[in-house]
């Protein structure tokens, strides 16, 4: 059930610009920078980000992508774990600073298993989370360094991300499950 509207294409636009100065600003500039974005809207989203960079700096960075997702053990309700399912990061990590890039942060196990994956290919020098909205919740003792939106929700609401590329649409909504 629809609760309201949380960003409008324009107010997603703003919050990704921001995040893409805030990034180079953090990073002192585009060197040794990438984007690694989680599976299906995160990758569009780094994607978006990577295009701003180029906007603002002149300069491409490199881009990679990891499939991440929830898989629940059959001996535990409780047992929700993130696997990875694919990686696809056609460059050295190795001293670059890496940026995580996913649409909503929540328990922090998606992230976590990123981490895993990320550390296992090599020895980045610093890997950043962005996220277009915290929802809170963190299970994990996980924060987000770049966020779009922080929006406090109860467990039994679901944060609506809607992308142009992915869903014909541009918007963040939260629902009532
Ligand atoms: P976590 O692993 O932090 O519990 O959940 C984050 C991952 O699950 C992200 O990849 C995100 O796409 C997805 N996720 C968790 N909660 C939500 C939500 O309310 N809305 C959306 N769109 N994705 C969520
Ligand atoms: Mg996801």
């Amino acid at each position: 059930k629809f609760k309201s509207r949380i960003l409008s294409a324009e107010e997603i636009r703003r919050a990704l610009t921001r995040i893409a100065h805030e990034v180079v600003e953090k990073n002192k500039g585009t060197d040794r920078l990438c984007f690694v974005g989680i599976h299906t809207r995160g990758i569009t989203l780094a994607q978006r980000l990577r295009e701003l960079v180029r906007q603002f700096e002149g300069v491409e960075v490199p881009m990679g992508i990891l499939d991440i997702t929830l898989y629940r053990d059959d001996l535990s309700e409780i047992a929700v774990q993130p696997k990875v399912r694919e990686t696809r990061i056609p460059f050295d990590i190795g001293g670059r600073s890496v940026v995580l890039v996913d649409d909503v942060l929540f328990t922090g196990r998606t992230a976590r298993a990123a981490l895993d994956a990320l550390i296992d290919l090599g020895r980045p020098s610093r890997i950043y989370l962005a996220v277009l909205v915290d929802r809170g919740h963190r299970e994990l003792p996980i924060r987000a360094d770049f966020v779009g939106k922080n929006l406090p929700t109860a467990k039994s609401e679901v944060v609506k991300v809607k992308v142009r590329e992915v869903d014909g649409e541009e918007a963040v909504e939260l629902w009532e499950l």
